[in-house]
């Protein structure tokens, strides 16, 4: 990814993809369907969610090979270290590996189920700077690391600059780029994007963007990660909250409205979409922000993964 991101020329355009593992043997299937179609627009990688506590190891590890081998994706699979035993974070590595899979998102993970807070473990990895100083202590520059930042400060932490401070850590132990958590208050992933420069942060940081698909999965997504939603976006959705579909068409304005202040006012450039495993919302944002890739393009992305790959 780091090498993909380096490489860009200035200024282009690019997005990421993120999937989590479905619980159901149909549920995967039809998520391989929708994963083809959407490699043909081309993201620059597509990442794939772990259970924390290693509970999704054997489908994470199998859809980030797939995604690999056989979508031809630069694939990026998530991984957290607490609450775990490290032989499986070996195992995972080490897999991941074998599949040709070359980018690891290096997380500390949530508290198990049940619990509420999160406690330091035994198996000697409390943080994810844990976790980044073991990949390259054990596999060199094999992978490249990304690691999550928290525009509005991670909550389980009182005072942003330290929380700044403790990213950056991430960062000098070898982290080669930042997705940051989603956010729903441009102006707040602004001015922290600027404190992480002032502090030295130089890695790309992709901006985490979640349409919003559903008002109940919304709300409950918002509360499980903390994250501060303007009362204008609240307000929009009340009346709406009981129509589907007027959710999910908010939801893809909203993403376009907040990736073109980005792109427009702040010259970011790069988006991560976490897709809730959907398809269309994030094909019709990419669409209406002319994003989709061109025929012409759309060979040339398929030629390319077919020499890269075993292609399915
Ligand atoms: P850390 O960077 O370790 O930070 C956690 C807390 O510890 C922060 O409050 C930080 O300030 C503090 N801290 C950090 N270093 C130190 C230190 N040296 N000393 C003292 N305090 C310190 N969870 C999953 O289970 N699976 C996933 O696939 C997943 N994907 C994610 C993807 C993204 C883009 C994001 C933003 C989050 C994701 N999460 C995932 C959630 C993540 O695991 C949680 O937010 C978790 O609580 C923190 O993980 P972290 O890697 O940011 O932790």
């Amino acid at each position: 990814i780091i090498d993909k991101l380096v490489n860009l020329p200035p200024g282009q355009p690019f997005y990421s993809f993120e999937y989590f593992p479905p619980k159901t043997e149909e549920g995967l299937a039809n998520l391989y369907d929708r994963l083809k179609r959407m490699s043909y627009l081309n993201p620059l990688f597509a990442s794939f969610t772990w259970g924390a506590g290693g509970s999704t190891i054997e489908r994470t590890s199998e859809m980030c090979a797939i995604s690999q081998s056989g979508f031809g994706l630069e694939t990026c699979m998530h991984l957290t270290c607490t609450n775990v035993n490290r032989d499986i974070i070996k195992e995972a590595l080490n897999d991941a590996k074998d599949n040709g899979i070359q980018n690891i998102l290096a997380l500390r993970g949530d508290p198990p189920r049940g619990q509420e807070y999160w406690s330091s473990c035994d198996s000697g990895f409390n943080y994810a700077l844990d976790l980044v100083k073991f990949i390259r202590r054990e596999y060199g520059d094999y992978f490249c690391i990304g690691v999550a930042g928290y525009p509005e400060g991670h909550p389980d932490s009182d005072d942003k600059q330290q929380d700044l401070r403790f990213l950056k850590e991430k960062v000098d132990a070898g982290a080669d780029f930042i997705i940051t958590q989603m956010f729903f208050d441009v102006d707040i992933f602004v001015k922290w994007e600027k404190e992480c420069r002032k502090i030295g942060i130089t890695v790309p940081i992709i901006p985490g963007i979640m349409p919003i698909q559903g008002y109940n999965s919304f709300r409950r997504i918002i509360n499980l990660c903390k994250v501060y939603v303007p009362s204008s976006i609240l307000n929009a959705l009340e009346p709406i909250k009981h129509d589907d579909q007027a959710v999910k068409d908010y939801g893809v304005q909203l993403a376009i409205t907040m990736i073109s202040t980005l792109r427009q006012n702040y010259s970011v450039c790069g988006f991560h979409l976490c897709t809730l495993n959907l398809e269309k919302s994030v094909r019709l944002i990419l669409e209406e922000l002319g994003l989709v890739p061109t025929e012409e393009q759309r060979i040339q992305a398929f030629n390319n993964r077919r020499r890269s790959s075993l292609f399915l």
